[in-house]
């Protein structure tokens, strides 16, 4: 499916959608800009540089600086509210997007191709600083529409190590306290003129483990004076699978993959050692715990039945993206707006991979969804996190008037 935006022929176009169009210009050449300078988590100086001089060229309040490089900038709106709906304190609605990129060298030929040898925009953060940038913009200008505070985080380093956490450590969402928090990826899995939104969980926990078999070594016409560390780590691999299918209730997703193993130097030495690295997905917060104890006990219990013994760590990148119920559906009614088609609004858009945008959401209420942006007639489909990721830019506007228009709902 493709959007009818910006190319829209309806001529009852809104307000909003008419004044955010008159940007797209510009959110292209911000967004291109960024792409050419990409740079790694905690080391988005350039980047931070750009929009803390954007932010203070339209005159609105920003602290620089958090968790390293991150900034949040604070836009108060003006309008009276109605004497109803008057509250004690203004509301605050903070709006995330992540500003880092990946050490992957772009293969696109592209007129802003990244200039950072080995480091590419290869996941979209680019396109959601500029969305950010944009929304910021409009809401400045905007002042009169909305009521309320709007808090613009630009988060460091979602990629890795995670930025979210020092950033909420650092107070952002304190100050004025945020109330709720809405964010989006520009996903190529979904088309041009979809968004992904959903209630519940939307991006799986993240967790990750080592494990190493100390086995016993020799010849490899001798295994009864060893302890072979090649097959009991194939026992382990094996078993862990038993994990997801036969542990986890079938009503849950989840991921085991083990997906490095190491061992040996030649087929005729048993290996002393065998090195095993895995990642771990679920949505369903309440088995956070669970698959520790679980991986531990299967390599516990085949190391010992083997007469080996193993080094283990086990740690949580990320939790859960679990999205509040109000919040997503505030999403979804703006969004369908902005596609303009029910059709548009994409529910079945789950996914394994993490987000630390998890954090925020452990915090307070939120939605974070995804804004299609694949474009197969222009060559513009490739995955995440590829040497050949671009995406099609038409969706910076249609994130820009899904934030705009979730502020002035919010508020309203
Ligand atoms: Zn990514
Ligand atoms: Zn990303």
């Amino acid at each position: 499916m493709v959007s009818t935006f910006p190319n829209s022929s309806s001529v009852d176009l809104s307000r909003i959608r008419l004044s955010i169009r008159s940007l797209q210009p510009q959110l292209v050449e911000w967004r291109r800009r960024l792409h050419q300078q990409p740079e790694l988590g905690f080391q988005e100086k350039m980047t931070a540089e750009f929009v803390s001089q954007k932010l203070q060229e339209w005159g609105i309040d920003q602290q620089t600086g958090i968790a390293q490089t991150g900034i949040v900038a604070t836009i108060k709106g003006n309008k009276l509210p109605t004497p109803h709906s008057l509250l004690p304190t203004p509301q605050v609605l903070a709006i995330r997007a992540d500003m880092d990129a990946l050490p992957i060298q772009e293969l696109n030929e592209v007129p802003y191709k990244s200039q950072h040898d080995g480091v590419m925009h290869a996941c979209g953060h680019d396109g959601h600083t500029a969305i950010a940038l944009g929304t910021a913009y409009y809401l400045q200008q905007h002042r009169q529409d909305f009521s309320g505070i709007v808090k613009i985080i630009f988060q460091p380093a979602e990629e890795s190590p995670g930025g979210a956490k020092p950033m909420i450590e650092a107070g952002v969402l304190k100050n004025p306290n945020v109330d709720a928090i809405i964010g989006l990826h520009l996903w190529n899995n979904l088309p041009l003129g979809t968004v992904g939104v959903r209630a519940g969980a939307l991006m799986a926990a993240v967790e990750s483990f080592n494990c190493t078999i100390l086995g016993k070594g020799g010849h490899g016409a001798l295994p009864h004076q060893t302890v072979d560390s090649v097959v009991v780590a194939a026992q382990i691999v094996n078993a862990l699978q038993t994990i997801v299918a036969r542990n986890v209730n079938p009503l849950d997703s989840a991921v085991v993959t083990v997906g490095e193993l190491h061992a040996g130097t030649k087929g005729n030495v048993i290996a002393d050692t065998a090195r095993m690295s895995a990642t771990v997905r679920y949505f369903n917060p309440s088995l956070k715990g669970f698959f520790n104890q679980r991986v531990e006990q299967i390599i516990a219990g085949i190391c010992q039945s083997h007469g080996a013994s193993y080094d283990f760590e086990y740690w949580s990148l990320y939790p859960p993206v679990i999205n509040d119920m109000k919040m997503a559906e505030l999403v979804r009614t703006v969004a369908e707006q902005v596609v303009e088609t029910p059709l548009g609004i994409v529910p079945e858009c789950q996914t394994m991979a993490g987000e630390d945008m998890s954090f925020f959401l452990q915090e307070v209420p939120g939605c974070y969804f995804f804004l299609g942006s694949a474009n197969p007639e222009k060559d513009l489909a490739y995955p995440h996190h590829h040497p050949r990721f671009d995406f099609d830019e038409t969706a910076l506007g249609m994130g820009v008037e899904i934030f705009v228009r979730c502020v002035e709902k919010f508020f309203s």
